[in-house]
């Protein structure tokens, strides 16, 4: 702060008053983050070019010219209510749905893996249901999924969890396949589901609608094959394409620690291609690759776009959502990597700042904030289309509020992920939130707000679109 402060000839103490008013206590000595020096620059009168000697500007990534980009595989992520048969599928499919010639069965957990179908066709699937791992991956800035089938028991109802899927996956703007669950059982009512879908606008195709949705039985294994090439249908819509001829980037999985083999990561290359004897670099970790293995424990020497691929070699276990790079050499990587973690322990008390209500006035104000994201929790159906309704007329020209995710019941870790992970502000009424749940928020700094009284609701969120909330005591 003071070293700002002198660059733009004010006091230090200016600053810190500006840091202030926009909700941040900072210190003298402390760095602000970028975000933050350019609201305060701009306050000040200042512009702010970042040329400074970082030395994560030595990771570029370069923008790919068109010619240069292939098609690559969907990668996807599998996702549903308890016991409605996701690690079911992903079994059957890790068993059943690998052609000859593969050399082998998928022997190794590593996280993900790929299977290539009878046409050719690859799909590389996370082996981590949930919508949990997939939200704790996008608060950590990564998106890694192209594609989520949602799993849903034809003998059972559409549940909460189905619900919290269905908009986690809506909020990270990835389509969805539906995969109507253990049509096998007698007491099996697709139609039913459907129907159900329907309700929450969500039309499958058997109700004239566009989302792709396929009857299975993850035990029996009838219609998975279908249900694949619907998700290699949706594939073709987003035109998935990567530059194989470069650098590889991707995304960390997992990382543990192996007693005899050091450090094992799984990474999924989304990008370029990987190689043995390159210089790594993953959050806080760093390393020269040593040897890779794929998901049926080949020894592998490349690896290309939308493959996952275990690797040995980097000096730490970096955590599932950090990106990888791959770097001319060693030495920067490391420097990077423990320049990384000392900012790491500089900012440890301080998490990513979050949207909150009072500070939404301010924000609109600077013109920078276009969309209000809200999770909102109440005690019964009524009060929830009510504030719902009431919500959404509050959107102006300015302004967009969306409400990315609501339903009946308690606020949940899996609300505050996924406030984290798509910038949301969460509303209760009359619930609270239950387990770790305000823990978290405390530490991801997300702002609950509780009511009980359907207008001080809807007059708080006018306020404060209007830069006009009065700061909560
Ligand atoms: P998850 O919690 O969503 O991962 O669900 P699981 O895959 O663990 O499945 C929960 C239970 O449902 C297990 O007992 C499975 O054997 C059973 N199950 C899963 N899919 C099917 C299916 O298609 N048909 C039948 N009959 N049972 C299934």
């Amino acid at each position: 702060a003071t070293e700002v402060a002198t660059m733009m000839g004010v006091s230090t103490t200016e600053i810190i008053s500006a840091c202030m008013s926009l909700g941040l206590m900072v210190t003298m000595n402390q760095r602000l983050d970028a975000e933050t020096l350019s609201i305060v620059a701009e306050e000040f009168g200042y512009e702010v070019d970042f040329v400074t000697a970082d030395i994560e500007e030595s990771i570029v990534e370069e923008v790919d010219a068109p010619e240069d980009l292939k098609p690559r595989a969907p990668i996807v992520t599998v996702m549903g209510h308890v016991d409605h048969g996701k690690t079911s599928l992903l079994d059957y499919i890790r068993k059943e749905n690998v052609i000859a010639g593969e050399s082998g069965g998928i022997t190794q957990h590593i996280g993900a893996y790929g299977v290539t179908l009878e046409n050719g066709e690859r799909i590389a699937f996370l082996d981590t249901p949930g919508h949990e791992a997939f939200t704790a991956m996008r608060a950590r800035g990564a998106q890694v999924t192209d594609i989520a089938i949602i799993v849903v028991a034809a003998d059972d109802d559409i549940m909460p969890q189905t619900k919290e899927a269905i908009s986690h996956a809506q909020a990270a703007g990835v389509p969805i396949v539906f995969a109507i669950n253990k049509v096998d059982k007698s007491t099996a009512n697709p139609d039913k589901i459907k129907e159900g879908l329907a309700q929450m606008n969500l039309l499958v195709e058997d109700w004239g609608g566009k989302i792709q949705s396929h009857d299975i039985s993850a035990k029996t294994g009838l219609g998975v094959k279908e249900l694949l090439e619907k998700v290699l249908l949706e594939a073709e819509i987003l035109e998935l394409k990567a530059n194989p001829d470069k650098h590889a980037t991707g995304t960390v999985v997992e990382a543990f620690l192996d007693k005899g083999k050091g450090y094992v990561s799984t990474v999924l290359v989304q990008s370029g291609t990987l190689k043995i004897g390159d210089y790594v670099l993953a959050g806080t970790t760093s390393g020269k690759i040593k040897a890779m293995q794929d998901e049926r424990g080949n020894s592998v020497k490349e690896v290309g776009p939308s493959r996952p691929i275990s690797i040995l070699g980097l000096d730490g276990a970096s955590q599932a959502g950090d990106k990888f790079y791959v770097l001319e050499d060693e030495r920067e990587a490391k420097q990077i990597a423990s320049r990384r973690s000392q900012l790491q322990r500089e900012q440890s008390v301080r998490t990513q700042r979050h949207i909150t209500l009072d500070e939404i006035g301010r924000r609109i104000a600077l013109g920078e904030f276009k969309e209000l994201n809200i999770i909102l929790k109440g005690d019964v159906d009524g009060s929830v289309e009510a504030l719902t309704d009431s919500f959404q007329k509050l959107s102006t020209d300015e302004i967009q509020v969306n409400i990315i995710h609501k339903a009946v019941g308690p606020i949940t870790e899996s609300d505050v992920l996924l406030a984290s992970a798509s910038d949301a502000v969460i509303i209760g009424f009359n619930v609270r939130p239950m387990g770790n749940a305000k823990a978290i928020a405390e530490k991801e700094e997300i702002d609950i707000r509780m009511y009980s009284i359907i207008y001080a609701a809807i007059n708080d969120l006018k306020d404060a679109m209007e830069g006009m909330l009065s700061p909560e005591m």
